[in-house]
């Protein structure tokens, strides 16, 4: 389909265009954790939520960033002097830090990390952990905040973690994209790192981001220069074709340094790659560009007039921007056939019409759209779950009992990995027991 300079590309599957950036010295050498492992305390829970959960959330996070493959990185947690603290911050968050959700700081000298800390947001935002509408998933921006802990920066691919922006009711942050599984692997590689495209080379971000450096995948091992269609950038000379674009939704980045843009490419020099979406919503010289991340849509304007009045361009439950529809009933979804109105809350929020996909609680799932329940839990593997026990502690694989890893476990509770958590599952009853630690307010 093309109208008004806009094309619409849709496939079964996506080509996940991979931009990472990384954190480094003046010399342009990235920061890393010596031994490729960070110890992490939770100091302390979200006052909002009383059930534990929280804590069960962060777990799963760090559990997140160990369980990469590729990766030889791991977060141990630790019950006293830790490398990395964990905390929710509930009064007296810093003014210069207003809107922030969370902040990360890391303590670095030559080009290693010597501690950091991850402060959450508790007074300004709703936390939960249940996957709820209009609420800030704890889990979801747990992981990435120790994303940051690794070394990472921002990514301009708006489905993966390390993306910039997280939003109310969105889940995907939990599970990692390929941009961020690429990025830890370039930092620990379990091997000795090589490239083979430069789509696997960081964004080098000198001095937090003073300047920066493109690399790209030089006979093996990565090397300054510029680079392809959808890798990440700051300025046009990053690119092959001298056009770092940004998403329009991110106005100034990349020109607002930490955020990257990424490498594009105009609509009529290549077919956009599946996942991608030709737009003329930025004014260039060279016409509309394609943007990464985009299913159907950049602008509200490219939403077609029978989705209704109340089509928005928004990022969907699995983090890519498509047209979706406001609503405050399943009635304002009639115009989409199984569709209801998901996380109305009227005169507070607007729902979304949503259509839920055919996975039951506990299949297996990469994002919330293939749930019955529209709720894809945390972790590797994640599980389709219902909202009231989401961790993969308490999904069933097997039938029996499982622990906080999701593998099998045979009869008892399990107390690995963490010190701190027992977990074990019988029937259908969640046990757990933990020396929770909470900071108490003055
Ligand atoms: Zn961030």
């Amino acid at each position: 389909m093309s109208a008004a300079g806009i094309n619409v590309t849709v496939c079964a599957t996506y080509w996940v265009l991979v931009g990472f950036t990384v954190d480094a010295n003046s010399s342009g050498e990235a920061y890393r954790w010596t031994n490729a492992s960070a110890s992490v305390q939770i100091v302390s829970g979200s006052n909002e939520v009383s059930d534990g959960s929280d804590l069960v959330a962060i777990e799963q996070a760090l559990q997140t960033w160990s369980n990469v493959d590729c990766s030889g990185f791991a977060f141990n947690q630790v019950p006293t002097t830790p490398q990395v603290e964990v905390d929710f911050v509930s009064t007296d968050w810093p003014g210069y830090l207003d809107g922030a959700l969370g902040v990360t700081l890391r303590e670095r000298a030559g080009v290693t990390y010597l501690s950091g800390s991850i402060k959450l947001n508790d007074q300004d935002f709703p936390f939960g952990t249940l996957g709820e509408a209009n609420v800030y998933d704890i889990e979801s921006i747990a992981v990435h905040e120790l994303g940051h802990v690794l070394g990472l920066e921002h990514t301009p691919h708006p489905a993966a973690t390390m993306h910039y922006r997280g939003g109310r009711t969105h889940t995907f942050f939990r599970n990692l994209d390929d941009d961020d599984v690429t990025g830890a692997c370039y930092l620990y590689p379990v091997l000795a790192f090589t490239c083979s495209v430069d789509n696997d080379c960081p964004v080098l971000m000198v001095n937090r981001g003073a300047t920066t450096i493109n690399t790209y995948c030089n006979g093996g091992s990565c090397s300054a220069g510029r680079t392809e269609y959808g890798h990440a950038c700051y300025v046009d000379g990053d690119c092959l074709n001298s056009l770092c674009a940004s998403h329009p939704d991110v106005p100034n980045a990349p020109a607002t340094v930490p955020n990257p843009g990424f490498c594009a490419a105009a609509c009529d020099t290549i077919a956009c790659p599946t996942g991608s979406f030709c737009s003329d919503a930025l004014t260039l010289a060279v016409g509309p560009v394609c943007f990464i991340g985009a299913d159907g849509c950049i602008e509200d304007s490219d939403c077609p007039t029978a989705m209704g009045t109340n089509a928005v361009c928004d990022r969907d439950l699995d983090g890519w921007f498509r047209c979706v529809a406001f609503c405050v009933n399943d009635a304002d979804c009639d115009f989409l056939s199984g569709a209801s109105c998901v996380g109305s809350d009227p005169g507070v929020a607007a729902g979304r019409c949503r259509v839920p996909g055919n996975k039951a609680r506990g299949v297996p799932c990469e994002n919330a759209l293939e749930c019955q329940s529209l709720i894809c839990g945390g972790g590797s593997p994640s599980y389709c779950c219902d909202g009231s026990d989401c961790t993969a502690a308490v999904m069933p694989q097997d039938g029996g009992p499982i622990d906080n890893r999701g593998n099998a476990m045979v009869g008892g509770c399990s107390t690995t990995p963490s010190p701190l958590l027992s977990v074990c599952v019988l029937g259908n009853t969640l046990l757990w027991w933990r020396r929770r630690r909470r900071r108490m307010a003055a």
